[in-house]
Order: structure tokens, then sequence, then C-alpha cells
């Protein structure tokens, strides 16, 4: 895979935060949360460490509910990397081993949480159905953007020949 190394929480909980571009002038600015875009007092909210310039803050209730959804992807994607397995069984469609699995589930119930919708394959380009997701019928990928590199995912079976 030509995925790029290793990413800390730091770094993945980045790319959850949407860009510049979609947030209002109070998101960001920090006055407002930029995922519900509730109101924040000076001070109340989680600093979500951007760049200079840029100052994207959570709210209390937003905060541990978008962490999970990049924590639960960061296991499942080191487990991925790291488990020859695997990656032998979505080559031919079968579900990966017990332990991705369970991190697949947690990661579902994150992604449920945050009312996230399907997501697109980065390999075919079509959503991956519920059904799908709930067979474990999907990996990670993390593919690199313009600039940087974002979380995704693909079919497993014929959409991982060609995904990376
Ligand atoms: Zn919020
Ligand atoms: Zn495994
Ligand atoms: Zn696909």
């Amino acid at each position: 895979m030509s995925a790029p190394e290793d990413h800390d929480l730091a770094d993945v909980q980045f790319f959850e935060i949407p860009p510049m571009h979609q947030l209002t002038a109070e998101q960001n600015s920090g006055a407002a949360c930029v995922w519900c875009a509730d109101h924040l007092a000076p001070g109340t909210g989680v600093d979500l460490q951007s760049s200079i310039g840029w100052a994207p803050y959570s709210c209390l209730a937003c905060y541990p509910i978008r962490t999970a959804v990049v924590s639960t992807y960061r296991d499942l994607y080191r487990h991925w990397t790291s488990c020859p397995p695997c990656e032998d069984a979505a080559l031919i469609g079968e579900p990966l081993c017990a332990e991705a699995q369970t991190q697949q589930t947690a990661l579902l119930r994150a992604r449920t949480a945050a009312h996230k919708g399907q997501p697109i394959c980065v390999s075919c380009h079509e959503p991956i159905t519920q059904h799908e997701l709930e067979a474990g019928a999907f990996a990670p990928l993390i593919w690199m953007g313009y600039s940087s590199p974002h979380r995704g995912f693909l079919h497993t079976g014929a959409c991982m020949w060609h995904g990376s």
C-alpha cells in the first residue's frame, strides 16, 4: 500500500475538522463549535490546536464524539496495516480477523454517534452501504489529497485489487 506512515491522534484529529471555507466566520475564529455551530463563550470550548491564524474550537459535547470517530479509525488502520491475515482475507472478500471485526464494530458505532453517512469507496467511488458496513466488508485506506492525508475506506474484494 502506498499509504503514508502512521499518524498520531493529534494529526488525524485534524482531518475531522471541516475545511475553513465550509465554516462560518464565528467557527473559524473559535466563537462557535466547528461541528454543531453552537456558540462558545470564551474559554469554554476545546482548542483544536490548528495552525496559526485559524482557531477552530469544539464544544464539550461534540469533542468526545468526534475524537471517537478518529481514534476508532486509527485503531483499525493500525491493526490493518500490521495484520497480513486481514489483508489476505480482504483480497478475496472474506471477513477480517476477529480483532479487526471488534474494531470495525467500534468504528461503526462511533460514526453512527457522529451522524456520519455512508463512506464512499476510494476505489470504485460507490457508497459502502449500511449492509456492507455491518458485514465488515470494508477496510481503511489513508490517501493523499492535494496537501494532506485523508481517512478513507474501500470495499473488500475486487475493490482492493486496484485501490491503492
Ligand atoms: Zn458542538
Ligand atoms: Zn487482523
Ligand atoms: Zn468499492
